[in-house]
């Protein structure tokens, strides 16, 4: 077999069919995947399912603490942990570069095998399509993610309260500043590492301890700020947060400063935010920081009705400034 991907990869023939075999099939195998038929076929669960899609296209596609592959596994089942579910199912969909290195796309597949099993998914069906040089950089995945939600489990970023408690479980910003750095190739003396990570495991132990959780969310493309301009619009609920509260990694706030970004508009892609009564805020506190992803969980502010839609920050110098929604790309292909 040649050892980059040829058109011919993408073509359904011979050549497609031996990628499949010894990339495919061989990395992300399980019974459903194996039939290799038109269309998975899954028993249906009792209940309500949640689904969720999303294209990855970060650039570049290895970078210090992650991968694209890795990304389009916790990217998806994150989303669909939001919603309370637990996630069960994926699908894959690559368009890859005419040229990229087998030995690449081979990593990449075997990083979202490893990723799956962590997260306890099954790839359940997948397709594979290849362009000419140019017209894609290097693989691109799309990933679906359906998930089972439990009896009696309701959040949503439309189910704030005011007097709710806002909780994120750890630092901030890790995963946008690590991309830009190592796009930009600075070579920093601080440990940078991307925080990807699935969340499934710590919305199930939140949900166990917090059983009237409202809201939760995972601060990706555009941030804390943007997210919790998303809670407070979809509710009618202020939000109040306490800057000196907000975990930042030392060596984060340090290169924000350098390129001058702000870590509250960075994204995450291992971090949740949580909305909740405040009589359930230390029981979901004390529920994050048991768990490996939760170490630095913090209660960072409160949900008010002062002025419904808005979100405030209380500065560590005594200020008040609002936090606005992210305006512009200022990393695009970011996630
Ligand atoms: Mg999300």
């Amino acid at each position: 077999m040649s050892e980059t991907i040829l058109l011919d990869h993408g073509a359904g023939g011979r050549a497609s069919a031996e990628l499949v075999a010894s990339v495919f099939a061989r990395h992300l195998n399980n019974p459903i995947l194996a039939e290799l038929d038109d269309a998975a076929v899954l028993p249906a669960p009792a209940g309500r399912l949640a689904v969720s899609t999303d294209s990855f296209v970060v650039d570049p596609i290895f970078f210090p603490g992650g991968d694209i592959g890795s990304l389009a596994v916790h990217g998806t089942v994150n989303d669909v942990a939001m919603r309370g579910a637990r996630p069960l199912y994926l699908t894959a969909a690559f368009v890859l570069e005419e040229g990229l290195p087998l030995a690449d796309l081979e990593r990449v597949v075997a990083s979202m095998a490893r990723a799956a099993k962590q997260a306890g998914v099954a790839v359940i069906a997948g397709d594979t399509k290849v362009v000419g040089r140019g017209q894609a950089d290097k693989l691109f995945i799309n990933t679906t993610g359906i998930g089972l939600i439990p009896d009696g489990v309701e959040v949503g970023a439309h189910l704030a309260r005011p007097g709710d408690a806002v909780l994120v479980s750890g630092s901030m910003g890790d995963h946008g500043v690590t991309i830009m750095a190592t796009r930009q190739g600075l070579g920093l003396e601080a440990p940078l590492a991307s925080d990807s990570a699935p969340l499934n495991g710590l919305t199930a132990a939140l949900l166990a301890a917090c059983p009237g959780l409202h809201v939760l969310r995972d601060p990706t493309r555009g941030g804390l700020a943007t997210a919790l301009n998303e809670i407070a619009a979809r509710s009618g609920v202020s939000i109040e947060l306490n800057e000196q509260a907000i975990p930042i990694d030392p060596a984060v706030a340090g290169v924000c400063e350098l390129l001058g970004l702000d870590p509250l508009y960075l994204a995450n892609e291992g971090k949740l935010i949580c909305l909740l009564p405040e009589a359930q805020a230390p029981a979901g506190l004390e529920a994050l920081r048991a768990h490996p992803l939760g170490g630095r969980a913090a209660v960072i502010g409160r949900a008010g009705q002062a002025h419904p839609g808005r979100v405030w920050l209380n500065t560590a110098v005594g200020g008040r400034r609002i936090l606005d929604m992210l305006s512009g790309e200022p990393l695009p292909r970011i996630c």
